[in-house]
């Protein structure tokens, strides 16, 4: 027997393990100091009472015989279906139920779409961004380049016509950059893409933070989307599923390549390797649909928000460069005085007691830049806002 040795290939990930190993030397060094994180990724606040409700409620369906309900169908309960459908609806999006699958997260979806693509497709991949893209296709042992991101594009790199990919990854908003693409911008990556007949993989885990009603939310805003693109989306950071586990993945029936119809080959591979989320879990997801569900949710995006306001007026008070924080959760920011990632992460720490998360964790171009997050609590953003500004 033989193991994948592209797992070979991985890079140990030390992003959080360090950071977390740097907090505790820290507090043990230090004992009974207050460390202010504004470096998490995970949200903080409780899922919305509509949600609580529609999942106690189904819990107790669970628990009657008339009402009981095994295996679901592998794509995904048709209400929640019909509800993802109605939110594209909503937005002027026509995006039929068949063509909706709900997962247990953006996340898994992700590295399972390769499962259906060939592993010699070059693959274009942004830097910095969500690390789990580069992982996925090490393990796939495909071959990687990335489209750079700095600050002259404001970390939104564009296509170059004498490059040819195969599949193009982009995150709008972005992790960590909090930066999202215009129409205009996605407008040309499809374009490209159509005329490469390239597939792009089109992340908006983030979707629910654009409020800048300029800013498209969804790849298929974009006329032309639907014969190159795929898009991953997730309740995760919309309404605080990080541990509940919810998503949902859009094929268009208009994907094809090689004369093969995406949308069916997708739901072939789930079929027979994936047998859907829990029916709780999709009455809890279904729920954020409703009207007061919605109402909820957008109250605690809001607050989130809010973190990200009070963070990034900060910055501009103090003139760092940073962008992000006003559609997204993600606030990046250039550290001080050329100081590295890693200096500037030890700097805040130990001067300002503050955690945030290095850029470099996020690929080579991050090196230089630093990530916050609005997702802490009121409080916490504020004294850690304070104590940036009197030490950077
Ligand atoms: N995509 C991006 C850009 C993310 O930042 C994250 C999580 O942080 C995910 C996907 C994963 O989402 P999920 O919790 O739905 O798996």
């Amino acid at each position: 027997m033989k193991i994948n040795g592209n797992f070979l290939n991985l890079k140990d990930s030390y992003l959080f393990s360090t950071v977390a190993k740097k907090i505790k030397e820290f507090q043990s060094a230090n004992p009974g100091v207050k460390v202010y994180r504004l470096g998490i990724g995970d949200v903080t606040l409780p899922l919305v009472p509509a949600v609580i409700e529609a999942m106690h409620k189904a819990v107790d369906e669970m628990g009657r015989k008339e009402t009981f309900r095994g295996y679901g169908p592998e794509q995904g309960h048709d209400f929640l279906r019909d509800a993802i459908a109605n939110y594209y609806a909503d937005k002027k999006v026509k995006i039929s139920s068949d063509e909706i699958f709900i997962s247990d997260g953006a996340k898994s979806d992700l590295g399972n779409i390769l499962d259906i693509l060939d592993p010699s497709d070059k693959v274009l991949i942004p830097d910095p961004v969500y690390p789990a893209y580069v992982d996925t296709n090490i393990m796939a042992g495909r071959k990687i380049d990335t489209a750079l991101g700095n600050q002259a594009n404001s970390f939104k790199p564009m296509p170059d016509e004498n490059y040819k990919a195969d599949i193009i990854y982009i995150c709008s908003p972005n992790n960590p950059t909090g930066s999202v693409y215009n129409y205009e911008e996605l407008k040309a990556w499809v374009d490209y893409a159509n005329r490469q007949k390239a597939l792009i993989i089109f992340d908006c885990a983030y979707e629910a933070f654009v409020g800048d009603e300029s800013l498209p939310t969804s790849i298929f805003q974009i006329e032309g989307a639907r014969t190159c693109a795929i898009e991953f989306c997730s309740f995760s950071k919309t309404a605080g599923f990080t541990g509940t586990r919810c998503g949902y993945t859009v094929v268009p029936q208009e994907l094809v390549f090689d004369g093969v119809k995406v949308n069916s080959l997708w739901n072939r591979r789930q079929c027979t390797k994936f047998n859907g989320v829990p029916y709780i879990v999709q009455r809890g997801a279904e729920a954020v649909f409703s009207k007061e569900g919605n109402r909820q949710i957008r109250e605690n995006i809001a607050y989130y928000k809010e973190n990200a306001r009070i963070i990034h007026e900060a910055l501009e008070k103090k003139g760092i460069w940073h962008i992000g924080g006003v559609n997204s959760p993600y606030i990046w920011l250039k550290c001080p005085d050329g100081m590295t990632s890693w200096e500037y992460f030890d700097h805040l720490l130990t001067k300002a007691h503050v955690v945030g998360t290095p850029g470099a964790g996020f690929g080579e171009m991050g090196e230089g830049y630093f990530r916050l997050t609005a997702f802490g609590d009121r409080e916490t953003t504020q004294e850690a806002v304070k104590r940036i500004l009197e030490f950077s």
